[in-house]
């Protein structure tokens, strides 16, 4: 059984209960497969065909939803566009993937109509919202009121059911291949280490442009849970949302993390239906988790680690919430791979390393993507004997329990020694007038690079380089101490909310440290 077929049974099994809130709409699983079959029908009935790809410019939302299950259901390839691109970015993208159509909702209307010059005439141009479709679009639910037989021999596990774009953190951003296998493995793989109650109610933060958004959206409806959407995360509406949906489950890289942390009302008197924080996509600075933790006692933390190209969590860790644990190592682990997923760590030569030593992450299992879209070369440099590289250093220890140590292209070598700017990072962020901080290696003339650390303060809160420098001696080696400083008021992100280290690489790039 695959993914269409599971997400078909799950479409059934809950007629009545809430599949998805989006603003004041409630629907049921009911109501949810009519919609999906309908629109399943007028893709059909256009002349899209099994394997066309369908871009979809949307924020977050039922109608996203709805039109992501009908690609599946007839045998289309979806392809979530980042609403946070740029439109150049985004109309690349498109033409990227070969789309024969594009869907998008009110709110980016105006963009895609703005990227239309750097796109490819499409075949169709699909509009999401219930309000009347502008000139040239057309709207689904207008094209066909008929069901259409969901068809599971284009949808068997080798069919390609996504393309996903990576988030471009380390260089220009490639189209995932994700199959319906892919999903189905990943995901199976995942919930057997954190189940999913089917009475569960998750806010979507995460765009369904990422894998962790889209991922979750699919296990929400295999378990027949319900799925709030939002259109944009905004703290303060993310926080009336779990209060007045009765949210159990929020997903947020750890940026979104730090901003609810600073944001009223964030607190377990306000939202006592919260149960569950899943967080990953980029290391985390540890005093910001202690501090989520020691003001959510009773909700469960989970950590996760994944990648665009493996469709879902490769590994999980429920954090236990008690003072032996957190000041245990095994606090600072990504978990141990799932059921799907092998891990493997190589050295320089492609052998494979002691328990504790860090080398290169590599991934093997059926979750992993079946190759970059139309991208031979970065295919082929991706895996090594069948294992995908991630790119990332780590280590596992002798439990299986893997560490993220940092990213193979982050890593600052400064005199010949390798420096790993996460562990420098959550150095400086455990002193107290530290907000945020990102740790880069700038060219220095007798070093090759040296350690350089932007720093966003606490609001009303200062401490000299002086001081830091010191903080960073009492725990660190000399050599991984920063030898510069630069103070900001915001780190910049990507549009996955991931700390823009090329942006602050390039910024800093003439700067020749000689001291
Ligand atoms: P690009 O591949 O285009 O540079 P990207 O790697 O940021 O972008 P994603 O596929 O969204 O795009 O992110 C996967 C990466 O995120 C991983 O390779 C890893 O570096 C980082 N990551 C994911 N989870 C974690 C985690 N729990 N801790 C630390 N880093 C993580
Ligand atoms: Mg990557």
């Amino acid at each position: 059984m695959y993914l269409t077929s599971g997400l078909h049974r799950s479409l059934q099994r809950h007629p009545e209960k809430i599949a998805t809130v989006s603003g004041d709409r409630r629907q049921s699983y009911a109501e949810l497969i009519e919609r999906v079959s309908r629109r399943a029908s007028a893709l059909h009935k256009l002349g899209l065909k099994a394997g066309d790809r369908l871009a979809i410019v949307s924020q977050n939302s039922d109608r996203m939803i709805e039109l992501l299950l009908a690609c599946w259901w007839s045998g289309l390839v979806a392809q979530p566009v980042n609403t946070r691109w740029a439109p150049s970015e985004m109309g690349y993208a498109i033409a990227d993937s070969g789309a024969r159509a594009v869907a998008t909702c009110s709110n980016m209307l105006t963009i895609v109509q703005a990227i239309d010059s750097d796109m490819p005439a499409l075949d169709w141009y699909l509009y999401l919202d219930d309000d009347q479709e502008p000139e040239g679009y057309i709207n689904l639910e207008k094209v066909s009121h008929s069901s259409h037989p969901m068809d599971d021999m284009r949808c068997a596990a080798d069919a390609l059911a996504a393309i996903v774009y990576t988030g471009g953190t380390t260089g220009s951003p490639k189209g995932v291949m994700l199959s319906h296998g892919n999903f189905w493995s990943s995901l199976v793989g995942r919930m057997v280490e954190v189940p999913s109650a089917s009475n569960s109610v998750t806010l979507l933060t995460s765009p369904m442009f990422h894998v962790a958004g889209l991922s979750r959206m699919i296990l929400q409806i295999l378990v027949g849970g319900t799925s709030v959407t939002l259109p944009g995360f905004q703290p303060q509406s993310v926080i009336e949302l779990i209060k007045q949906e009765g949210v159990h489950d929020l997903m947020l890289v750890p940026s979104m993390l730090q901003m609810l942390m600073n944001t009223e009302n964030f607190d377990p008197e306000y939202l006592p239906s919260l149960k569950r924080v899943f967080w990953g996509a980029a290391p985390i600075a540890l005093p910001l988790l202690q501090e989520a933790l020691a003001r959510f006692p009773a909700v469960e933390f989970v950590h996760s680690y994944a990648m665009t190209e493996t469709a879902a969590s490769v590994s999980v860790l429920s954090i236990e919430n008690h003072p032996s644990f957190i000041q245990s190592n095994r606090f600072r682990s990504v978990g141990r791979g799932t059921l799907s997923s092998e891990i493997r760590i190589i050295n320089e030569n492609g052998e494979p390393v002691a328990c504790g030593t860090n080398g290169e992450i590599l991934l093997r299992g059926p979750g992993i993507m079946k190759g970059y879209w139309r991208r031979p070369v970065d295919t082929e440099k991706a895996y090594l004997d069948g294992w995908l590289r991630t790119g990332d250093v780590g280590y596992l220890d002798e439990e299986g329990y893997l560490f993220v140590t940092d990213r193979l292209k982050d890593m600052i070598i400064s005199g010949g020694e390798n420096i790993y700017p996460a562990e420098v990072e959550s150095v400086i962020c455990s002193h107290p007038s530290i907000s945020q901080c990102a740790v880069i290696g700038i060219p220095h003339k007798k070093w090759g690079e040296s350690v350089h650390a932007v720093i966003v303060f606490k609001a009303g809160m200062t401490a000299s380089e002086e001081i830091l420098l010191d903080h960073c001696r009492h725990v660190l080696s000399r050599f991984k101490c920063p030898r510069s400083f630069e103070f900001k008021d915001s780190l910049p992100l990507t549009a996955a909310g991931k700390v823009d280290k090329k942006l602050l690489r390039v910024r800093n790039q003439s700067v020749q440290k000689s001291i």
